[in-house]
């Protein structure tokens, strides 16, 4: 019998430990950390052995396979440990694909990619295709696999999953974009996760596509400096492509099959640039899965878009809301701040990644008429908006930031939370964020 060690039981942790025991794994949990009770029901349910708050390693060493969770950075001692006795160390997806026959949607990227995720998963449900779908979202895929028997899936994959895959590969894969994002576990070099992030193509043959963004200046250079087998399927909002998915007109044109397929940016349900970017990689995705035209247009009108992501909360006397609480980095809430077509309270702050706040200095200047800061330490943000925005207001909570910004926004005007930063100094996660948010202003 073989031997599989999971490190971390958390969502994939636990989907892994769930599918190697049905495959007749001998399988044990070890997590550095406390886990869940709910997790701890499930395992013992399934008859797996595990451990918390520590890592026993002779109960590790002696693996034949190591599923390490994504939340585990490489240069863990046991994890060099590991790799130094030549015991391959895998993630979920590597681990999880070698079970099942299904063709996969591969979605990654620095930013769009639950949106983009959930976006394929709605058109080719709506089309009628046996299809799972699994990421940042649901079960995990894992899990799934142990449970279902799905024809597709389309896998919102983050770079920790990609770095660990050997032979895992996406019959589709899609790019939404690369910009700088937790360089920390890249050795501060952004070329390192630009490599990591290309790993989706890696496996990848002639019978399978790349769709990316042609306009992103990191994706550009590493296909030129680079080789993939895929064949590249490219969308662009600033260029025509012969082969390819582009807008023209405030149309969006696709032009990879003889069904050629040209609608109306207004008719989408989601807004913004990066939502019309968002529908060119899906639609393409589900015409190369054979999708037909009607039934993908219909789904790109009736798709509700994912929560924390520009979502539209409530209209409280004529004022807007809006929670874009996933904005967790510059170039999200860059997207955020263009598609604002009132003038706008902003709601920023919270951990910064080392943001560079710069290139939204125009929209702000544009849009923007009060900041109201939401994180411990709003230096840096008074210091680049001061000279732009008169009013800079610094809270400490959800529920004061929104009374505050009720105060500050006049009617036909707009709330945004659109932090650019992690959540972690004053909320548990974002949702935790967004959803105080939320309730805040439905207290209002
Ligand atoms: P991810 O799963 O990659 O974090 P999400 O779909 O959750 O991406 O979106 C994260 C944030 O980025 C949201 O604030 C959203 O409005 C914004 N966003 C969505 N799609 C894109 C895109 N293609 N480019 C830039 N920002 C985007």
């Amino acid at each position: 019998m073989k031997r599989l060690i999971v490190l971390g039981g958390g969502e994939s942790g636990v989907g892994t430990a769930i599918l190697g025991k049905q495959k007749g794994y001998d399988v044990f949990v070890s997590d550095k950390g406390a886990m869940s009770k709910k997790y701890k029901e499930v395992l013992k349910h399934n008859e797996i052995d595990f451990e918390e708050n520590q890592h026993t390693e002779n109960k590790i060493l002696n693996a034949d396979v190591v599923m390490k969770s994504p939340g585990i950075p490489d240069k863990v001692a046991l994890v060099q440990k590991l790799i130094e006795n030549s015991i391959p160390v895998i993630s979920e997806i590597e681990f999880a694909a070698q079970f099942t026959t299904a063709s996969i949607i591969g979605i990654t990227g620095s930013n769009g990619k639950t949106t983009t995720t959930l976006l394929v998963y709605h058109i080719l449900k709506n089309a009628g295709l046996n299809v799972g779908v699994a990421g940042n979202i649901g079960d995990s895929f894992a899990q799934q696999v142990a449970e279902h028997s799905f024809d597709n899936y389309v896998l919102e994959l983050s770079s920790f999953q990609l770095d660990g895959i050997e032979k895992f590969n996406s019959h589709i894969a899609v790019l939404t974009n690369i910009t700088p994002d937790h360089l920390d576990r890249y050795e501060y070099d952004f070329n390192k996760y630009i490599d990591s992030k290309f790993r989706i193509t890696k496996n990848q043959t002639a019978s399978d596509f790349l769709i990316y963004d042609a306009d992103d200046e990191a994706i550009n250079k590493w296909l030129l400096e680079n080789k993939t087998s895929a064949k590249l399927v490219p969308f662009s909002l600033e260029k025509k492509l012969e082969y390819g998915a582009y807008v023209e007109d405030n149309n969006i044109i696709i032009n990879i099959t003889k069904d050629r397929i040209n609608m109306p940016i207004s008719t989408l349900s989601t807004k913004g640039k990066h939502n019309t970017k968002n529908a060119m990689a899906a639609t393409m995705a589900a015409q190369l899965l054979k999708v037909r035209k009607q039934n993908i247009k219909e789904s790109l009108e009736d798709f509700e878009g994912a929560e924390h992501r520009l979502e539209n909360v409530a209209k409280v006397r004529e004022v807007e809301y809006i929670n874009d609480s996933k904005a967790t980095n510059v170039n999200a809430t860059f997207y955020a701040l263009e598609c604002m077509e009132k003038t706008t309270v902003w709601i920023v702050g919270g951990v910064d990644k080392g943001n560079d706040y710069n290139d939204l200095l125009p929209l702000v200047r544009e849009k923007v008429k009060a900041i109201v800061c939401l994180g411990l330490d709003n230096e840096k943000i008074k210091n680049t908006f001061g000279n732009v925005v008169d009013i800079i207001v610094e809270t400490a909570g959800a529920e004061e930031a929104v009374k505050v910004s009720q105060k500050l926004a006049e009617k036909g005007e707009a709330v945004l939370l659109s932090p650019a930063c992690a959540s972690f100094d004053l909320f548990e996660s974002y949702e935790d964020r967004g959803r105080q948010f939320k309730a805040a202003v439905r207290n209002l």
